[in-house]
Order: structure tokens, then sequence, then C-alpha cells
């Protein structure tokens, strides 16, 4: 029996996302699949960040803001635990070196309109008293923001544009445009979208995804301590490393007054328990920049795995070997913010509309020697 002309493998932001777009043509019906709560969605940070390393991902992310800004709202009237919060970035340079890449980074904004400011050293200090002297400078870019990501994939599952089913079952295999669940049941779907994070693997042999761990820690509740995302602009050469072990001061003011700090990256390893070593080094490097953390209680950390790609982008569009399969996975450290346009991309592709992004880069084709047919 046909069930959907849709199935979304997978209930993540990724998935909620493609489940919540009012597609174009035809009328989709949405069922998405969920093996348990958790994935990356749950373990991440939620900062919505326009990332500007390459063209493709400056797209991405740029379309996604916008959708987030329109979104964001909605979302806190209905669930105020989606927190999301337009609190903008700072990306702070601690010498002249950063400084000029502050300098040419908000060059390559500005060229895209998106608004952006670069701070000298006492505007950085009044602006966010807590971070150490001597810094150089800063680049605020405002129009960044901040949500935790499992209420909003809740929202987006809730507030889904036609009614979509949702089942809470585990898949074990898909075969076309069927969809088998562990209990021997089957679903079927027009086309199946794959949208299951790290663990997409198990179902389409040969993508090119490694797990890529990261630690996060939360502190009690200190309102007004920090009131913009901080991040050391050396984290962009941290974020795409790839091999080995490294860390980037990355600090998150929760709207509820907790500091969420991050961040790091390891490869080759799917253990989940905290690496002191590595939650150290993190540490470390958060109190360099912001040494009053020393007085504050964190509560919890823990860790998460990001879908890391071999180019460093997201794998979306059509499995190139087989008709029904499409695929939204591998968005690695940026997947909460580039679920919107992933999402819009994948709708257009699927129904034959017109394409709100060139899917070039994106495109599975580039793994179509290793996908398996
Ligand atoms: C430490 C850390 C910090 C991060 N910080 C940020 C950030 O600040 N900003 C940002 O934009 N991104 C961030 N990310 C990345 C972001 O969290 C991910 O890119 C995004 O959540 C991926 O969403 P997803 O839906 O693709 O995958 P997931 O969230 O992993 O969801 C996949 C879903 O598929 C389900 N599933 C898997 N296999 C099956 C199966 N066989 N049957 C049924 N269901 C299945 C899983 O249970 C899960 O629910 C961070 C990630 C980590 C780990």
């Amino acid at each position: 029996m046909r069930a959907a002309d849709v199935i979304v493998v997978g209930a993540g932001m990724m998935g909620a996302a493609c489940a919540h777009l009012n597609w174009p043509t035809p009328a989709c019906r949405c069922a998405c699949s969920m093996r348990r709560r958790g994935g990356a969605t749950r373990a991440g940070m939620g900062h919505l960040v326009v990332m500007d390393d390459n063209a493709a991902e400056l797209a991405l992310s740029q379309a996604s803001l916008d959708q987030w800004h329109a979104w964001g709202p909605r979302m806190n009237a209905d669930l105020p635990g989606c927190a999301y919060a337009n609190c903008g970035t700072l990306w702070i340079a601690a010498n002249a070196e950063e400084m000029a890449g502050a300098e040419a980074k908000a060059a390559g904004l500005r060229a895209h309109g998106i608004a952006c400011e670069l701070l000298d050293a006492p505007s950085l200090a009044k602006l966010e008293p807590a971070l150490r002297p001597g810094l150089h400078g800063a680049l605020k870019v405002g129009g960044d923001s901040v949500v935790y990501a499992p209420n909003a994939a809740q929202w987006l599952l809730a507030h889904a544009a036609r009614p979509i089913a949702v089942e809470h079952a585990q898949v074990a295999r898909i075969d076309g445009r069927r969809v088998h669940l562990s209990d021997g049941s089957v679903r079927e779907g027009g086309a199946v979208l794959l949208a299951a994070g790290i663990h997409a693997t198990d179902l389409c042999p040969g993508l090119p995804i490694r797990p890529k761990k990261g630690h996060l820690a939360i502190t009690d509740r200190y309102p007004g301590t920090v009131r913009h995302q901080l991040v050391e602009l050396g984290y962009i050469t941290n974020a795409h490393q790839s091999d080995g072990t490294s860390v980037a001061f990355n600090l998150q003011p929760r709207p509820t007054g907790q500091l969420l700090i991050g961040s790091s990256r390891q490869f080759d390893t799917t253990d989940p328990a905290i690496d002191n070593a590595v939650l150290a080094r993190m540490l470390r490097r958060a109190l360099d920049y912001v040494p009053g953390l020393a007085e504050l209680n964190a509560i919890r950390t823990w860790t998460g795995f990001r879908a890391a790609t071999p180019d460093g982008l997201p794998i979306i569009g059509h499995h190139p070997h087989h008709s029904d399969l499409w695929l939204a996975v591998g968005h690695e450290g940026l997947g909460v913010t580039t679920a919107p346009a992933t999402a819009q991309l994948l709708a257009a592709q699927i129904t034959g509309a017109v394409l709100p992004l060139d899917p070039a880069p994106y495109s599975p084709d580039r793994f179509a020697g290793s996908l398996i047919a």
C-alpha cells in the first residue's frame, strides 16, 4: 500500500525540515521514521550562522538564515522551549593577523548583502566585558542567531504545512520505494528521502560519511555574562581539519542565562564517552578567552557526532544509482543552520519545481564512484 508521497527516514533537524515544508507540487504527505530520539540534533549547539568558507556553504547558510528569521518568532510563540534568539555572532580576533582575517571576512559577507560590523578592541570590550583584555577586535554578524534544535525539530513536525504521519520506528532496509521496518512491516512511498545522520551509511552503503565527535559543556544560569555567540576566528581553520583532534573557543549565551561551551572535533572514534583530555583542552581554550568562566558551575557535559563528508559539503539530491532514493546527509557541524535551504532544494528537485539554489556543489553525483549501485 502506498503510505505517502515521500517517506522521510530520520526525524532530526534535516528530516523534520523536509517534512515541514509546503512542497510546491504535487502536495506531498510525508511520513518520518525515527529510531530513537537523539542524533546530532539533540547533541549540538544550535548556532544559526552564516559560514563563508566557500560559495556553496555561503549560499546554503544564507538562504537558510532567511527562513530561520521567519520561523524563529513563530516557534517561540508556539513552543517557547525552542529558545530562538537573534543574538548575533562576534568572531573574535586575538591578534593583528586574525583582525586582517576579520576584515577579509567582512568584505566577503558584505559582497553578498550580509550586514556585519568590524569592532576595535575598546568597542569589543564594551560589548562583551567578560572577554579577556588584550584581544584585537572582532567582526559582528548581527543576523546570526541561536535555537534549541531538538525543540525546533519537534515544532517543525507539529506545524507542518500539510498533515504528516510521524512513526517512531527503526528502518532496517530501503528497497526502491519500499521502507522495511525492523518489526517486519513495510511502508511504500512515491519516493524515499534519507535523512538519517551518521546512521545513513547503514541504509545506503558507500556513503562517504565519517563521524566527527564533539564535546559540549553547559553552565548553571548566569544571565547577562555574555550577550553574543562568541567564536574565535581560528575556529574556521579547526572546523575544517580532516584529521586529528582540535579545539576552538565557541561560547553561546542561552536565553535561560546558561552558557554553552564548545567546541572540539575528533575523528576515528565512535565512543560517546567524555574524553577528559579533550574536554580539558576545550575548557582551557574557553578560559583563555573568558577567564571568569573558571568561577562558574558547569552542570553537564556531553558528546555528539557530526556527519562529515570528504569535501566538507553536504550530500543533497538524487542517489546516482537508485531512482527513488533522495539524500539529505553529511551536514557536519552546520546542519541545524542549513536544514531549511536543504529542505527547499530537495522539495523542488523531487517535485520538478524551480530550484532555489544551484544544486551542483551538493550533488551526490560527486560520490557516484563510492555509492553502491
Ligand atoms: C557537538 C555538536 C555541535 C554542533 N553545533 C552546531 C551548531 O552550532 N550549528 C549547526 O548548524 N549545527 C551544529 N551541529 C551539527 C548539527 O547538529 C547536525 O548537522 C544536524 O543536527 C544534523 O541533523 P540530521 O537530521 O541530519 O541528523 P540527526 O540529528 O543525527 O538525525 C538523524 C535521525 O535519524 C534517525 N535514524 C537513524 N537511523 C535510523 C533508522 N535506521 N531508522 C529510523 N531512524 C533512524 C536518528 O535516530 C535521528 O533521529 C553540531 C553537531 C554536534 C555533534
